[in-house]
């Protein structure tokens, strides 16, 4: 561990020959928070990680990614101080800023937006045999609503209330990990799962090869309504033919992920966070395919509630983006 550290101070002492800004006398370590490890998040922070380390020996941080409970837990472990940046959900991230909904004990002043990434739609999968055809058909069905600290979770609650719906309405209302949903599916120990992913994901892959599970449409006229009295709601279509055995497009609704970190992080880590990204970006694009179309134009603006963080600000503003 010592010498793990001396290394480290050698690290960080070439560092602030090339780059002043960065005082470190040892290793600084930073940490991502994500979601369960199949999906996409989890290799969004690795994509960010990997193109941060690459540039280790100049700047002397090491950036880690954390497999997490999703969006709600990543904000509020951001808060907490124990997580410096995380993945969320951009309606999560407006009701942090704003202090609703599931954080209605208290606004989250301290958040940050960096950039957004990936379009997540909100994407209900149900086994073949279910009868289940529309968001209706979910009553008296076997469901799973997400694990607590998860997007899923906020989502659902907000689209289930909306419609009029109570766990008590379903015949199980169950909170498995995303990583658990596709194999409880397969298992028939459930008949559906929601998860607001970026798409393909490989928990979605997984039951639609296994057993032919179904992508259902939510659309009708809550959800219209839902996406006119929301801004950080769209209409959205998952392509026909992305997984196995699911031929036809889907239409439902979504948001999209957005980088968040907290004002008590300093400039000179989300500076240089944003930089390894942007300088990278080909790169940065072919670690996932859900990360094909992005544009850092749209990246620095779109889902974006909390104040950009004074970091990324510089970096755009050099970049002559803002
Ligand atoms: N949208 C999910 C959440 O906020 C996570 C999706 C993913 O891990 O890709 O918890």
């Amino acid at each position: 561990m010592k010498r793990f550290v001396a290394i480290g101070a050698m690290l960080a002492m070439g560092a602030a020959a090339v780059c002043p800004s960065v005082q470190a006398a040892e290793t600084k370590f930073v940490t991502i928070g994500t979601g369960g490890v199949t999906g996409v998040y989890y290799a969004a922070g690795g994509a960010i990680c990997r193109l941060m380390n690459k540039d280790r020996a100049k700047h002397g941080i090491r950036c880690s990614v954390e497999s997490t409970g999703g969006s709600v837990y990543n904000i509020n472990t951001i808060k907490a101080g124990e997580l410096d940046f995380g993945v969320a959900q951009s309606d999560v991230q407006y009701n942090a800023v704003k202090g609703m909904v599931q954080f209605k004990d208290g606004a989250v002043g301290d958040l940050r937006a960096v950039f957004s990434i990936h379009p997540e739609p909100m994407t209900l999968v149900a086994r073949k045999d279910a009868g289940i055809k529309s968001f209706a058909d979910l009553k008296g069905k076997r469901v799973n609503i997400g694990n607590p600290g998860s997007g899923q979770r906020a989502t659902m609650e907000v689209l289930m209330a909306a419609e009029g719906m109570k766990t008590s309405d379903l015949s199980l209302a169950s909170e498995l990990k995303p990583d658990e949903h596709g194999a409880a599916l397969c298992d028939n120990k459930i008949d559906a799962f929601v998860y607001v992913v970026g798409h393909p994901a490989a928990n979605i892959q997984d039951p639609t090869t296994t057993c032919a599970a179904q992508l259902v449409n939510v659309t009708g006229p809550i959800v219209d309504k839902l996406v006119a009295e929301h801004p950080y709601y769209a209409k959205a279509v998952i392509p026909g033919g992305l997984y196995a055995n699911n031929p036809d497009s889907v239409a439902t609704f979504g948001v999209v992920a957005s980088f968040v970190t907290s004002s008590k992080v300093s400039a000179d880590v989300v500076y240089l966070l944003v930089k390894s990204v942007f300088e990278n970006f080909d790169d940065f694009k072919k670690l996932h395919p859900a990360f094909t179309h992005l544009d850092p134009k749209d990246m620095i603006k779109n889902g974006l509630s909390a104040p950009l963080h004074e970091g990324a600000v510089k970096y755009y503003k050099e970049k002559g983006w803002m």
